[in-house]
């Protein structure tokens, strides 16, 4: 074999080996609710079957209606510590949902209202501002960049994505009410808001854990466990 055949060889092999790691990549990146077998499977929240996901409503009762909601652009109080307020229009308001791996929300800010840090484990966002001023962003892994924070001032027509499983937040800052939707990748996202999960946990993780990790002492940590970690979401 002269050289050159031996270096086109050894690119065929390198293109070979590429295109591999390129399809086995994309699989293990792949990430989505599990694909469709019939048309819709609109939820019966009677059923006493337990399936991933709800089981299916008999497809010959099923009406418009159970694909339809309507409110969305009704204010909602945000009165409570974090001034924000997040309607989650999932399965249990729009039971046609069911299975097809998508979910939107309505969020509510009061001036200074914020939605606290927090992660979905199951579907990235796509955030859109309807009205008003935020500041938005999201922090990402402890990875080769690190625990970089990618975030904007956002106003109204503006969009901003929140990549599935990363720490993200919203505030207002503008001097009136802002509102959003968020549109999720899945019918169940998950919603796991830091503070409420670590210092709300029931029963508390021991304060003894929480003061080494957050370099606080212990008294902090128990105080902070008895303040009420308000929920500012609805389902
Ligand atoms: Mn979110």
């Amino acid at each position: 074999m002269n050289s050159t055949r031996r270096a086109k060889m050894s690119a065929k092999i390198i293109l070979i080996i590429a295109a591999s790691i390129a399809v086995i990549s994309s699989i293990c990146v792949s990430s989505s609710d599990p694909g469709l077998l019939q048309d819709f499977c609109v939820a019966d929240f009677t059923s006493n079957v337990f399936v991933n996901g709800f089981p299916c409503k008999d497809p010959l009762l099923v009406t418009s209606d159970d694909f339809f909601y309507s409110g969305i652009d009704q204010p909602r109080s945000t009165d409570n510590q974090l001034g924000s307020n997040i309607t989650i229009v999932g399965v249990n308001r729009i039971r046609g949902l069911n299975t097809l791996g998508i979910i939107i929300a309505r969020i509510d800010y009061a001036p200074g209202g914020l939605n606290p840090p927090h992660y979905h484990p199951r579907a990235s966002e796509v955030f859109t501002v309807i009205e008003g001023n935020l500041f938005a962003g999201f922090i990402t892994t402890n990875s080769d960049i690190g625990n970089t924070l990618y975030a904007k001032k956002l106003q109204k027509g503006d969009i901003f994505v929140f990549p599935q499983g990363l720490i993200h937040f919203q505030f207002n800052i503008g001097s009136k009410r802002a509102v959003a939707t968020a549109a999720f990748g899945s019918q169940s996202p998950g919603l796991m808001t830091v503070p409420n999960a670590v210092f709300g946990s029931n029963p508390p993780v021991p304060a003894v854990i929480l003061a080494k990790a957050f370099q606080l002492n212990t008294t902090t940590i128990e105080w902070l466990q008895q303040q009420n970690w308000v929920k500012n979401f609805n389902y």
